[in-house]
This record gives C-alpha cells, structure tokens and sequence, in this order.
C-alpha cells in the first residue's frame, strides 16, 4: 500500500530479458537477495523483486520483472514492458546463439517498450570463461554500434553483478532527475 511508498522518491520499473538459460533469475537473485542457485528451475509466469537503492541522496525503488519469455498471450507481454523504464538484457557468454539472438531481444523491445528505455548488455556466466564462445571484444563492438552500455557478469561468483544493476539504475536516474 501507500505505507511502502514512504520515503521513496522514484519507482523503476527493470525488465529481464534474453534467452531461457542465461541466467536472469539467479542475475536478479544475486543483485536482491545475494542469492544463488545452481538448479535454477525455468521461470513460470511473471515474478518480481524489488531493491532499494540510494542516488544521489534520492532513494530509488528499483522494481525487477522476471519471466521465462515464453508468454503465449500478447496481454502478458504488453503488460510485461508497460512502464518499463530499463532492461537487463542478458546472453550467456559460453553460447554463442544466446549472443547471436540478441538483435531478436532488441526488436522485441521496440516493438513493445518505450523507445527511451535504457538498455544494458550483459554477458553472463564469466566464471565458465574456459568454455568461452563470444569474445568480450567481438560483445563490446556490438555494444557500442547499439548505443548499449555493457558488462560481462556472473551471477555464481558475483562479478560485476552489482556494477551492471547500478550501471542500468544510474542511467535512468539521468534521465529523471
Ligand atoms: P534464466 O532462464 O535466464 O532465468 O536462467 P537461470 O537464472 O534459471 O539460470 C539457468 C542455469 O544457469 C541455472 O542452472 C543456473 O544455476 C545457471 N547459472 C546462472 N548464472 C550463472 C553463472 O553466472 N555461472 C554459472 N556457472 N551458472 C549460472
Ligand atoms: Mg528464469
């Protein structure tokens, strides 16, 4: 209710999006809750999480959507990216056909958000980096022809987990304040 809201001087709204298996849900596990799990089972439905970030002596409520993206129901999806001001999109950097759908991820978020929305590319699962199959220069390229900001994570080890959520938040508080 209006209790929650006390104190809370702007709401993001942060969509996860990629392919199933990248790790989204353990990336936004480890961001909220400094959580991890190995048998990950697939996402059903829509989930969410929130987490409360200082910036800039703002407090900013940072509310993460989760889905498996397998929606049959175009009302899901509408309501999915309605509102969405940021989007965590995540490849998993030991598949490349993760990498390679990306342009697919980046047509469906203009075919449903605001064309304003941030974007972060985010190549995950750099812990497995010996089965490597995108380089991370080949990804930084892509990432700059885009105009999209870009981090390499784990969600196992935590690297850069915290950096890329804060990254995506911060550019959006740009854009706000
Ligand atoms: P989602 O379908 O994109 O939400 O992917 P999940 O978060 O469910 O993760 C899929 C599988 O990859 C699970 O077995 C996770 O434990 C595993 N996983 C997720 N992130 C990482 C990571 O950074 N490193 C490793 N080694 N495994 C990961
Ligand atoms: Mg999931």
């Amino acid at each position: 209710g209006d209790f929650e809201l006390e104190g809370i001087d702007y709401m993001f709204k942060i969509v996860m999006i990629g392919d199933p298996a990248v790790g989204k849900s353990q990336l936004m596990n480890r961001y909220v809750k400094n959580e991890f799990h190995m048998n990950s089972k697939a996402t059903i439905g829509v989930e969410f999480l929130n987490k409360t970030v200082h910036m800039d002596h703002k407090l900013v409520k940072a509310q993460i959507w989760d889905t498996a993206g397998q929606e049959r129901y175009s009302a899901i999806t509408a309501a999915y990216y309605r509102g969405a001001t940021g989007a965590l999109l995540t490849y998993d950097i030991t598949k490349r056909h993760t990498f390679n759908n990306i342009e697919k991820w980046l047509d469906e978020l203009h075919r449903h958000a605001d064309k304003n929305i941030a974007v972060m590319l985010v190549g995950n699962k750099t812990d497995l980096s010996s089965n490597r199959e995108v380089p991370i220069e080949e990804a930084k390229e892509f990432a700059k022809e885009k105009g999209l900001f870009f981090l390499e994570t784990s969600a196992l080890d935590s690297n850069n987990v915290e950096p890329a959520f804060l990254s995506l938040l911060s550019q959006i508080y740009m854009t706000v304040s």
